[in-house]
């Protein structure tokens, strides 16, 4: 396996793009070596420019839930195409991709389409601040709610991968309504409310899957929710990643927990930018046009990707693939555990359906804190192993890895060897 093209392209991407990457997760600062250039995907499969031909696990960080180029999807784009790109006026498709996500979500009577998970966080947060009154959010640590401003502390993805606290441009007052506390921890969020009543609302993932993947610890969101509402506090649920991967829904449901505002992108845009937040009647009401919360976008619904998320959720509801996810997550967890234990490698897995990965630390993972006890070096020698094995992952100890409904059962078996290999190499 050579990567000569993708090397030749990363080089002249320096010159006019920064980091040759247009999003640093994309980088390889963590794990050595120079990002891969992508000619194509299909279904469970992608090939970089140099013609080599991975098992995806990436699946563009969430979104190709059924795959890559399913023949429904292309034909529902291809026809949207026909009749124009955008026409800053409303279509029907708009409220057809609605009524599946209100209907997807119990508490979410309405819902407002954007361009992407950061526009939607963003105008989340600022929907409870419009509904409360009041200014501040609490976000948990080693969570990603996209590169807002008020938001890029403390956060995981991209900051965690390159061990930054925060973001340089960022000033002060934009974080000063911004508190921190510790996912799976409630007290540390109490502590926020003793001396403060100004607190609008908690944003959190309900399953962390930006400082890798970490699941909510028994009640956790429940008593959550339980004491925001008793302090006129609201529940910010960061669905981004989670929304129609973890059941035809959100994660919210699957938990118990239902959240006053949800947040959605990735597997609602089936691979186009499409963003959303939605919440109940009283709430929405407050967005403009019908309330003085202001919020727009040029590109909004736009019909090419209202089309890709009707068609890749229709298909998503036919295949209910959620069962499988479950079979297939287990089976790579346990390749995953038997080839540690037998190469000798301490990881500690963790897995939500089909969002999963493995940490290289012997300690549990419940919080950020514990994430980054994780060898990186480690992670950095089994992934370019899985590399070289015929396995796309991200560049990263602190991304999840997806699975798509395509998955074969030939991808299991390459798995299953590109992990053997690569555990006998971090043993090394
Ligand atoms: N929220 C979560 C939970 C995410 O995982 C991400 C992106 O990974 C975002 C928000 C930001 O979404 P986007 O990259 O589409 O702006």
């Amino acid at each position: 396996m050579d990567f000569k093209k993708s090397q030749k392209l990363y080089n002249k991407g320096l010159e006019n793009l920064v980091g040759a990457v247009n999003s640093p997760v994309r980088a390889f600062a963590s794990v050595g070596g120079n990002p891969l250039f992508i000619k194509k995907a299909k279904g469970s499969r992608i090939v970089d420019v140099d013609g080599n031909k991975y098992v995806d696990l990436v699946l563009s960080y969430g979104p190709m839930i059924i795959g890559h180029r399913h023949k429904k999807v292309q034909r529902a784009v291809n026809k949207a195409l026909k009749n124009g790109y955008s026409f800053g006026a409303s279509t029907e498709n708009e409220i057809k991709l609605a009524k599946i996500v209100c209907n997807a979500f119990p508490g979410m009577d309405k819902v407002r389409f954007v361009n992407s998970g950061t526009e939607a966080v963003l105008s989340g947060i600022r929907l409870a601040r419009a509904f409360t009154g009041k200014n501040k959010i609490i976000k948990f640590s080693g969570c990603y709610h996209g590169h807002q401003d008020a938001l890029l502390v403390a956060a995981g993805s991209g900051l965690a991968t390159l061990s930054l606290p925060g973001s340089k441009g960022v000033p002060e007052g934009a974080v000063k309504n911004t508190l921190i506390a510790t996912y799976n921890d409630l007290e540390s969020v109490k502590k926020h409310f003793e001396n403060d009543d100004d607190i609008a609302g908690v944003i959190i993932e309900p399953v962390g899957g930006n400082m890798g993947v970490v699941i909510p610890q028994n009640d956790f969101l429940k008593e959550l929710k339980e004491y925001l509402h008793s302090k006129g506090a609201l529940l910010i649920a960061d669905e981004v990643m989670t929304g129609f991967r973890s059941k035809f829904g959100g994660a919210q449901e699957l938990l118990g927990v239902e959240a006053d505002i949800t947040c959605l992108g990735k597997v609602i845009g089936g691979g186009f930018p499409v963003g959303a937040y939605g919440a109940r009647n009283e709430i929405m009401e407050m967005v403009a046009p019908l309330g003085g919360m202001y919020q727009a976008g040029t590109l909004s619904g736009n019909p090419i990707a209202m089309a890709g998320g009707i068609s890749t959720l229709t298909e998503l509801k036919n295949q209910n693939p959620y069962e499988q996810f479950n079979e297939v997550g287990q089976q790579i967890e346990t390749i995953l555990l038997e080839a540690a234990k037998k190469h000798g490698v301490e990881i500690t897995v963790n897995r939500f359906g089909s969002m999963l990965n493995p940490f290289f630390t012997s300690t549990q993972v419940t919080n950020f804190e514990e994430a980054q006890t994780s060898d990186t070096k480690k992670f950095a020698v089994f992934f370019w192993e899985m590399i070289k094995n015929g396995v796309f992952l991200p560049p990263s100890q602190f991304e999840a890895w997806f699975l798509s409904s395509a998955i074969t059962e030939e991808d299991i078996e390459v798995i299953r060897k590109a992990v053997d290999k690569a555990m006998n190499k971090v043993a090394q």
